[in-house]
């Protein structure tokens, strides 16, 4: 995690979402040659396991990016 993961603007505090009802992290691996992505999960392996198969299939596709959805709350200070 960044060292800013908590943000103050004004009135506002911006936060991951911790909560047990947060939405789930999720990964998904993408080429950057060809744009074919992986599905998305919510472990990375799965993402990994995509870029082994894929290389495979397409030997020429060496650089992938990882996308991650991180789920972020705010709320405000009265
Ligand atoms: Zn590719």
């Amino acid at each position: 995690m960044s060292t800013r993961a908590v943000i103050r603007q004004g009135t506002w505090t911006l936060q991951p979402d911790r909560e047990p009802d947060a939405e789930p992290t999720a990964y998904a691996m993408e080429c950057a040659v060809c744009g074919e992505s992986s599905d998305v999960s919510e472990g990375f392996a799965d993402g990994h396991s995509w870029v082994v198969k894929h290389c495979a299939t397409n030997p020429s596709h060496h650089t992938f990016r990882e996308r991650i959805t991180r789920p972020w709350r705010t709320w405000q200070h009265v």
